[in-house]
């Protein structure tokens, strides 16, 4: 089996592959691994690169209206994207003077609904951030920092309510522990029961981070 992939070599002594949801491939692995060895490894995990590919293809399939700014997602729904002089969004689509405005939009028309949801799911969790901010990132849903001043994607709007809930509670429980230890995983269980099929639903829209 022969796919493309990109080859990134390093110090380290194992190999790795890692697929992106775009489907890129990335294999690495150390300084002299011979070229050889890399096609046996590729070939040992064959059957689940085959899987994931494929199932990113579907999605991406699934999608192509909305990388190609034909639709745009509104919690968790498409709607069609509709280049207008007038910006609005309606329960029928969303409408834009070009697709770089849909950040300045989409701020505007949820950012408060979204503010008050995160002050009440920190009211409930009682995990209170110095301050909750929206910006555009590229490639991440949220940041919270060491000062504990969470910053959200505007795209969280994008996703559907339960997935938004726990990309907030998420950001929530770096305040009390900053980092991906086993101890933040109990803690996000602990106010998300549901989350690892929260967070593998997030995966399926990460694409999204990549392509306003
Ligand atoms: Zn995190």
């Amino acid at each position: 089996m022969k796919y493309e992939y990109k080859l990134i070599r390093s110090p380290r002594k194992s190999i790795s592959v890692s697929i992106s949801n775009q489907n890129e491939i990335t294999v690495r692995c150390s300084w002299t691994l011979p070229k050889s060895e890399i096609i046996k490894f590729l070939d040992q995990k064959s059957e689940w690169i085959e899987k994931v590919v494929e199932r990113n293809a579907c999605r991406l399939a699934y999608n192509d209206d909305v990388i190609e700014h034909r639709s745009v997602y509104l919690n968790g729904k498409k709607l069609p994207l509709i280049i207008s002089e007038t910006e609005k969004i309606t329960p029928e689509a969303v409408y834009v003077k070009k697709v770089e405005n849909i950040e300045k939009l989409y701020k505007k028309e949820c950012s408060a609904a979204f503010l008050k949801t995160v002050d009440e799911i920190s009211d409930l969790v009682m995990i209170k951030p110095a301050s909750v901010g929206i910006r555009k990132y590229r490639g991440r849903w949220g940041c919270c920092d060491s000062r504990n001043n969470l910053m959200f994607n505007y795209m969280v709007f994008m996703l559907p309510v339960d997935v938004r809930r726990y990309v907030i509670v998420h950001e929530l429980c770096h305040v009390l522990c900053h980092n991906h230890s086993q101890a933040f995983w109990k803690l996000v269980s602990d106010y998300e029961p549901n989350y690892k099929e929260l967070k593998k639903r997030l995966t399926t829209f990460d694409f999204l981070t990549q392509i306003y």
